[in-house]
């Protein structure tokens, strides 16, 4: 991926831990301490805010909350983001005293691989969440390297009928995935309806002769479904700029109520009416419920991107779909059980802590903010440091 693209500095064997890693301090016990105090007080505020979102949605699809548990998956987070901060400066005061000078490989490669293993420390239900997050800030990131070395162009049409495209996949995967199994644990905000209903016997019966997949009449379906997902965008869009406020206190001035902000909810808004009035109407001229009518209403439906170009949408939109057809390929060519979503994990953040490294333009903004506030600003000392001394 030519990552060496800009050089470091001929003299590195001279790098000192000190120096490049904890200029606060010149101890390594202290500097590494130091770190260890801001990024819990940081984590501590970060996933009190993400456990808390995620709870409250929770409250809304009325699941039961058992306060042990919530603890205990608080502190399974906090073990993780803390060791995430800590072990990348750790392990590189470890290296330079195992090897008795700097060495390039170890630090480029060691240490993000290493500082990434916590995720296992984490309950299994949010290493889902935090690796498809890192997998779809790779992507992102790949994209922005893609433009910036000009090959591929920077345009709002192509990324929406890249959106389109990839929007037809996923429902269409979505869908075929719904007819043989219950699963609907995807983090995509939306899911086609699965014409799949089982009657009191047990047995599926194909409601092909109602044409639809819904209960209610065609115009009644999409107006419900319109109306619920648009408060379900508000409700998002409220949450994202909230975090966006008090992850970066300094830089946003803008109100709510600007079209910036509330994007996110047109987006879904036209997404849903879109998707649903295609749907229906295909049923209608088939004379039955068909998978593939998802694929036609995705790729339509993707035009509301127009109303809201985002990567992070693109991006989350590429992960989900490419997880769905890697559990795919695991069956099909009945691979070896490992732990794929953690190993993605530790590849994508390894990817992206080398663009920190050498290229911070082309890291997802979220990243930026979310290493600034988990770490108290501390994090971002070393990155000065190595931005002033590693890099040309
Ligand atoms: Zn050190
Ligand atoms: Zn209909």
């Amino acid at each position: 991926m030519g990552i060496f693209s800009k050089s470091p500095i001929q003299n590195m064997e001279s790098f000192n831990c000190v120096d490049l890693i904890h200029p606060w301090s010149k101890s390594c016990i202290k500097g590494n301490f130091a770190m260890f105090i801001d990024s819990s007080k940081g984590f501590f505020f970060f996933f009190i805010i993400m456990h808390g979102v995620q709870y409250l949605f929770r409250l809304r699809n009325k699941k039961k909350i058992y306060i042990r548990q919530v603890l205990f998956n608080f502190m399974r987070s906090m073990s993780f983001g803390v060791s995430y901060a800590t072990l990348f400066v750790t392990m590189n005061c470890v290296f330079l005293k195992m090897m008795g000078k700097f060495n390039n490989t170890l630090f480029v490669y060691g240490s993000p691989i290493i500082c990434g293993l916590p995720i296992f420390f984490e309950a299994p239900e949010r290493r889902k969440i935090t690796s498809t997050t890192f997998m779809s800030m790779f992507l992102e990131s790949f994209y922005k390297i893609l433009v910036n070395r000009k090959i591929i162009v920077k345009s709002k049409k192509f990324e929406t009928l890249l959106f389109m495209l990839v929007n037809a996949f996923l429902m269409y995967s979505l869908r075929i995935r719904q007819e043989f199994t219950d699963k609907k644990d995807t983090l995509w905000i939306f899911t086609p309806a699965s014409p799949r209903n089982e009657d009191h016997s047990g047995n599926i019966s194909h409601n092909n002769e109602k044409k639809c997949p819904h209960e209610y009449s065609c115009k009644e379906n999409i107006i419900r479904k319109t109306l619920k997902y648009s408060v379900l965008g508000l409700a998002m869009a409220l949450v994202r700029f909230t975090v966006y406020k008090v992850m970066s206190p300094l830089k946003t001035q803008e109100s709510f109520f600007q079209w910036r902000s509330l994007q996110l909810s047109y987006f879904i808004s036209a997404y849903v009416f879109i998707f649903e009035t295609v749907n229906c109407y295909l049923c209608k001229l088939d004379g039955k419920h068909h998978s593939i009518h998802t694929f036609w209403s995705g790729l339509l439906s993707g035009i509301s991107y127009w109303l809201s170009p985002n990567l992070q949408i693109m991006s989350t939109a590429a992960t989900i779909l490419l997880k769905i057809q890697g559990e795919e390929l695991k069956k099909k060519f009945k691979l070896p059980d490992l732990p794929y979503g953690e190993l993605s994990f530790v590849y994508s953040n390894m990817f992206i802590l080398q663009r920190l490294i050498f290229d911070n333009q082309t890291v997802p903004k979220f990243f930026l903010n979310l290493l600034q506030f988990a770490t108290s600003k501390r994090a971002n000392i070393t990155l000065e440091a190595i931005k002033r001394l590693y890099i040309i």
